[in-house]
């Protein structure tokens, strides 16, 4: 990991001081230079459809300003929340790239959204409170319409599809809003064995043939998440929505992220705090679930579940001085116990770098295994407890 960068600022979580080595306990290294390299190398994989960056939920824990500029400068060509409020931070930055958010509530802020040029998706009851808004705001808004294909989660059913399109299209024969897209979310493409997809494209198409029956002049049309991205390139349309894959990890199990050109953007790491010798029989954490087998040490880890640990990841591993320890015993809020065994340097060990996972040491996906859980998870409830620490690491272009 080489020098911080001028983007220090703009991340949203708490920085750590880097100057010594002295000056940081616990960190999340955030690797700008990996993340341009992800959208090269799904911009090329995509090519001529664009790069949606989804940096929703604070860019999945990798700070959502940060993530945002670099996937710009490196050729994504839209940006992508779940939230207004996330969206409208975005522009707050000063990011002018076109923006979609797409899950709302009747408090949401249309009309800053539409104010703010954000682009706002409608399943069905948001399209008379976007009108609304667009009327407030004296300004068209940007729609993009959400038909549910198969998900059942938010979107317009089939049933229900052709009066939105009416409804929308009166609204924007009114000049109250223009519709640009129609999208659509995939439920299981991180299992490219199973059909649903397939029916879910196809339900797409009636959809979007529909909307284009309707008179509307589609800019993009858009379904592929980050397995359809790597797994379905005819479902790659207009428009890809990348999410895991601009921070370097892999939707499919038992796959390497570098299998697809892809490397991890975060690397989560912290300093050991303790070291001491116990005999055979010491109980570890609390409930004392784990007991040494011999005379051993035990090295403590100051990071636990108010850091965004999963309490539950027992066994994970940690890599120390280049060699991989488990998480043993339960990892309380504040720390956790790894067994070092009977011939260490404690020296050496006492202060020594942890990394939990990341480039150089064991991946999110061992993490999320431990907890029973998915790697998206695992990076993105990371606590604001922890500093971000943006670098360009030493990979693809030479930074800024
Ligand atoms: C989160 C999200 C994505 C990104 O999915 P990944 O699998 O992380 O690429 C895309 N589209 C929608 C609607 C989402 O909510």
């Amino acid at each position: 990991m080489s020098a911080q960068t001028s983007h220090q600022s703009e991340n949203s979580y708490p920085t750590a001081d880097e100057t010594t080595k002295s000056h940081w306990e616990r960190r999340a290294v955030i690797d700008l230079a990996n993340v341009r390299e992800n959208v090269k190398r799904v911009g090329e994989l995509v090519a001529p459809a664009a790069v949606m960056a989804v940096v929703k939920a604070d860019g999945y824990g990798h700070g959502a300003v940060a993530v945002s500029r670099a996937a710009i400068q490196a050729g994504a060509s839209w940006l992508g929340c779940a939230h207004v409020t996330e969206a409208l931070k975005i522009r707050e930055a000063g990011l002018e790239a076109p923006l979609l958010a797409w899950l709302h509530t009747d408090g949401t802020p249309f009309e800053e959204a539409i104010s703010a040029n954000i682009d706002l998706a409608v399943s069905g009851w948001e399209l008379d409170h976007v009108a609304n808004a667009a009327q407030a705001a004296a300004q068209p808004a940007r729609v993009h319409l959400k038909i549910d294909t198969g998900l059942g989660r938010n979107g317009s059913t089939a049933a229900q599809w052709e009066e939105l399109l009416g409804r929308a299209a009166s609204y924007q024969d009114e000049g109250l809003m223009r519709v640009v897209g129609v999208f659509s979310h995939l439920a299981v493409a991180d299992e490219p064995e199973r059909p649903e997809t397939d029916e879910q494209l196809k339900a797409f198409n009636e959809a979007v043939a529909l909307a284009e029956d309707a008179g509307f002049d589609l800019e993009v049309r858009h379904i592929a998440n980050t397995p359809a991205i790597l797994s379905r390139p005819d479902a790659h349309y207009d428009m890809v929505r990348l999410g895991l894959g601009l921070y370097g990890l892999s939707p499919f199990a038992g796959e390497d992220p570098a299998r697809y050109g892809l490397r991890p953007a975060m690397t989560l790491e912290s300093r050991i705090a303790n070291v001491k010798k116990v005999p055979a029989g010491q109980g570890v954490s609390y409930g004392l679930h784990y007991h040494t087998s011999e005379e051993t040490y035990l090295g403590l880890i100051p990071m636990g579940y108010a850091d965004g640990l999963p309490r539950t990841a027992n066994n994970a591993p940690v890599s120390i001085l280049g060699k991989t320890y488990l998480v043993r015993g339960t990892i309380a809020m504040d720390q956790f116990v790894v067994d070092l065994g009977p011939d260490i340097d404690v020296a050496a060990i006492l202060g020594a770098t942890a990394i939990l996972f990341g480039e150089g040491g064991p991946s999110v996906t061992e993490w999320a295994d431990a907890a029973g859980s998915v790697n998206y998870e695992i990076v993105t409830r990371i606590s604001p407890r922890v500093p971000r620490r943006l670098v360009e690491g030493t990979w693809g272009e030479s930074g800024e």
